[in-house]
């Protein structure tokens, strides 16, 4: 029997989970890890084959190297499957070459965004001796098949989204494929998974992460989704969607979930079916759930029918408060739409984490503060600035390649900590202080805290979360001046 390691590996937190996103958790104002989904989609596949497996996510259980070490000395893998971000890269593969020391003869798969059709220029960058297979596309799909293809010896060619070794060469499959029938996929493998490591960012309850649908038509220009995902909105059947729920709340205990899906309220008809079920079922009045959202298409019955089947929170990005930058980034939505959501979501009582962007090429401080003018105006319960990183593939990496010819890369930048580039006008220096003054600016002010010291939902122990996360953010605005 071989045995099989998957793994979120050592190091600072972020959300390895989220082609999307890849989201640095640490650096972040208010955000909180996501469950390690990816890993425990290709568990649950494997479980139903003759494979032992060992699954651990180090970054999320604050764990060392050397722990890392002692599992390799005890489970003696035959394959380790690691779950990387564009930011994390470089430590990755150290973490890899340290495991290959140990087991010269393991096979290894890396999983990431940053692998999306790759550019074998671009592998030539990262210290991959030691990796057998990259895959880019969605692993969940394809991860146990591959596995299984690698130990029968039978060729991966025709397995999408995945480069393979042939001739001392990358070979790439096709990265336009995506399985439509998302209902086929198990549920990810909780029980191999440590659940109370995810947890709402209020209550510290866990918080079981449930990916109900992918793909966007949108076309932002930041944006991988479409890429990876594809542009076609493909969505699980609202009766799946309810069993996993089931099954974590009556076989975990959990009861709260985060509806993981690019555009969550896209399509009206398929939240309301899901709504109505989550209603007449057990789990109404039992549970707790947030979701994303965009602004435009947004219904004021599609929101009042998800706070009634337990949403608390919505995510909407509303990006920026300049209509130069929202045309220009191809959001599709206007400052107006985000007053709007902003109100309908009011109005129902529900509370909102708004995302922003701020650090275009085009952008200057006049840009700038016009973003800071609607984050102050919308006043949301919790925000986020990012500063965009230019992924490879998407518009604005080519945008980013005309203003600056010597070359511009994302390896090893994320949203906060170190942006690939400024803009035309200003310096990363400039971009970083901006988002760190307006965060403190914005959390620490009397009237923010007034409220949610106000607030009717707040517990004793949301309270001390709240102490807990001002200090986070404390350290992090303050760290660079
Ligand atoms: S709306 Fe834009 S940012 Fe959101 S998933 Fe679609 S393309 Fe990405």
């Amino acid at each position: 029997m071989k045995n099989i390691m998957l793994i979120y590996p050592p190091g600072r937190v972020y959300q390895r989970g989220e082609d999307r996103c890849q989201g640095n958790i640490e650096d972040s104002a208010a955000t909180t890890m996501r469950a390690c989904n990816d890993l425990g989609y290709v568990a649950a596949a494997l479980m139903k084959r003759p494979y032992r497996l060992f699954l651990k996510d180090y970054q999320g259980e604050r764990k060392k190297i050397r722990h890392l070490i002692r599992d390799v000395e005890k489970f003696m893998p035959d394959l380790v499957f690691m779950s990387v971000t564009s930011a994390t890269i470089f430590g990755d593969l150290e973490t890899i070459n340290r495991v290959k020391a140990m087991m010269p003869d393991a096979t290894i798969i890396l999983k990431g965004a940053v692998f999306f059709d790759a550019d074998p220029k671009r592998l030539k960058r990262l210290d991959l001796h030691h990796v057998d297979y990259l895959i880019g596309g969605e692993s969940d799909f394809v991860g146990a098949e591959l596995i299984d293809a690698h130990f029968c010896m039978t060729s991966p060619e025709n397995i999408p989204g995945i480069l393979y070794r042939s001739g001392g060469e990358w070979k790439k499959t096709d990265f336009a494929v995506w399985d439509e029938n998302l209902d086929a996929l198990p549920f990810p493998a909780r029980s191999l998974m440590n659940n109370k490591l995810y947890t709402r960012p209020d209550t510290g309850e866990p918080q079981a992460t449930i990916s109900v649908g992918r793909g966007c038509p949108s076309g932002c220009i930041y944006c991988l989704t479409p890429l990876i995902s594809g542009k076609k909105l493909r969505q699980r059947s609202p009766q799946s969607v309810i069993e996993e729920m089931r099954d974590c709340f009556h076989t975990y205990g959990i009861r709260n979930f985060f509806m993981k899906s690019d555009t969550f309220t896209m399509d009206k008809d398929w939240v309301e079916q899901l709504c109505t079920q989550i209603l007449h079922s057990e789990l109404s009045g039992k549970i707790a759930w947030v979701a994303n959202s965009r602004t435009r298409p947004l219904e004021r019955e599609t929101l009042s029918i998800m706070k009634d089947a337990g949403c608390w929170l919505v995510a909407f990005g509303f990006e920026s408060g300049s209509a130069e930058s929202l045309e220009r980034m191809k959001k599709g939505t206007t400052v107006a739409d985000s007053f709007r959501a902003m109100h309908l979501a009011k109005v129902l009582g529900l509370k909102v984490f708004g995302f922003y962007m701020a650090g275009f090429p085009w952008e200057d401080m006049h840009h700038l503060r016009m973003t800071e003018d609607l984050i102050f105006a919308l006043d949301a319960d919790f925000i986020e600035i990012h500063i965009p990183v230019p992924y490879a593939l998407t518009e604005l990496r080519t945008i980013c390649a005309c203003e600056a010819p010597d070359g511009v890369d994302e390896l090893g930048s994320d949203y906060h900590r170190s942006p690939a580039l400024g803009t035309e006008h200003l310096s990363i220096e400039e971009l970083v202080r901006f988002r760190r003054n307006v965060l403190r600016r914005y959390y620490f002010r009397g009237a923010y805290i007034k409220r949610k010291l106000a607030d009717p939902d707040l517990t004793a122990r949301a309270f001390f979360r709240y102490v807990a996360y001002a200090a986070k953010l404390f350290r992090n605005v303050c760290k660079f001046k």
